[in-house]
């Protein structure tokens, strides 16, 4: 294990004192679910005002012990991110563009006004877990071992203002596909009644207040049979953004020829590291790329021209899923019904290039 974070912050190691057994591990692993089950230990790292980052440790997986009026209860100021460690044909681990997620949850930091974390701190913590918990890397089909890093605000204080505490905490849980049926689609409901984020507020932050304020939503898509929403733009309610919890794009035309569509980052939607890379990706592969922005009536319009002939959605957890039909108060659609060639290509080269079966070209991997 490494033996600091960064320059000054070392690492203690405490290792669990009852970890699973290989049974009781064996079980999980055969039938890992999403979210559930967590792994031996965590990483835990703390800031004050005085001190900065210190303490940093691994340690057995535990609670928290939090005061009833930790500054996070009342005002929510935290942020997490979210990346997954794959078991490498050669048995070693790793993970994709961890110095991306760490960028993320700096700008994430920044926004909700939290100390920021060094990059190569928040990439030698995911390190250190899944190095200390590698039994737990599934090395079975899609399973991965799913990191999530957050922060969160800690100090004992009413007051509205930012915290003079906070820790760093990372845990890790065995994922199988997150969908359950592995490529199979989805269903989506365009919200036109509630908006996930406005230009200036916290869409382009990773934190848990944006995910709360989903949950209405979330529920009104399962009331109408569908498994996500699809977030329409704050101000117009008119151009498609993002899903719950991943991005979108759209194929324009077929085989070759195709074009890729992506809403462009507005500033109110999240910049997803699978949609960054598929946009490189999908020009490995030949495919034009265009960042813009889509209304809800032209993916409708396009989808019955014959223009649109897939949709797709992304994200580390789901990595591409085929959106087979939308449902919205202003006319439903369906798309397909079975994965579209560009979908499954882009999924085929993504996947290979993350678990290590083709070529990282451009340095995306990180060995662990
Ligand atoms: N949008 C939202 C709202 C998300 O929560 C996520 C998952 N982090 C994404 C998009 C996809 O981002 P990424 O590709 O980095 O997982």
């Amino acid at each position: 294990l490494p033996s600091q974070l960064a320059e000054g912050l070392p690492l203690t190691v405490v290792p669990a004192d009852h970890p699973r057994s290989d049974d009781e591990r064996a079980k999980i692993l055969a039938n890992p679910g999403f979210g559930t089950n967590f792994t031996d230990h965590m990483v835990l790292v703390r800031w004050t005002e005085d001190q900065g980052w210190h303490d940093a440790k691994v340690q057995a997986y535990q609670p928290f012990s939090i005061d009833p009026a930790s500054a996070v209860l009342h005002y929510a100021q935290e942020i997490f991110e979210g990346l997954k460690a794959y078991r490498r044909p050669d048995g070693t681990t790793a993970t994709f563009r961890p110095d991306a997620n760490a960028e993320r949850f700096n700008n994430s930091a920044r926004r909700l006004a939290m100390p920021e974390l060094p990059p190569e701190a928040f990439i030698a913590a995911c390190d250190a877990l899944t190095l200390i918990d590698q039994d737990w890397v599934p090395s079975e089909g899609e399973m991965t071992l799913y990191l999530r890093p957050f922060m969160f605000a800690n100090e004992v204080f009413l007051g509205v203002r930012p915290s003079k505490e906070y820790y760093f905490c990372v845990i890790a849980s065995p994922a199988a596909a997150y969908f359950g049926g592995g490529v199979s689609g989805v269903s989506v409901y365009a919200s036109e009644d509630f908006v996930r984020a406005v230009p200036g507020g916290t869409g382009e932050a990773k934190c848990g207040g944006n995910y709360a304020a989903s949950l209405l939503a979330q529920a009104q898509a399962a009331a109408e049979g569908c498994d996500q929403v699809v977030w329409l733009d704050g101000l117009e309610h008119k151009y498609v953004e993002e899903m719950g919890g991943m991005n979108l794009f759209f194929v324009y035309g077929e085989g070759d020829d195709a074009e890729l569509v992506t809403p462009d980052l507005t500033g109110s939607l999240l910049p997803g590291i699978t949609r960054r890379s598929l946009i490189e990706a999908a020009g490995d592969l030949g495919y034009r790329v265009t960042e813009r922005k889509i209304s809800l009536a032209d993916w409708r319009d396009d989808v019955r021209d014959g223009k649109i002939t897939e949709t797709f959605a992304c994200g580390t957890a789901a990595v591409i899923t085929p959106v087979y039909t939308v449902k919205a108060r202003t006319g439903d659609f369906e798309i397909g019904s079975e994965p579209g060639p560009v979908t499954m290509r882009l999924r085929e080269y993504l996947l290979g290039i993350q678990t290590g079966t083709a070529e990282d070209t451009h340095g995306w991997i990180h060995e662990i």
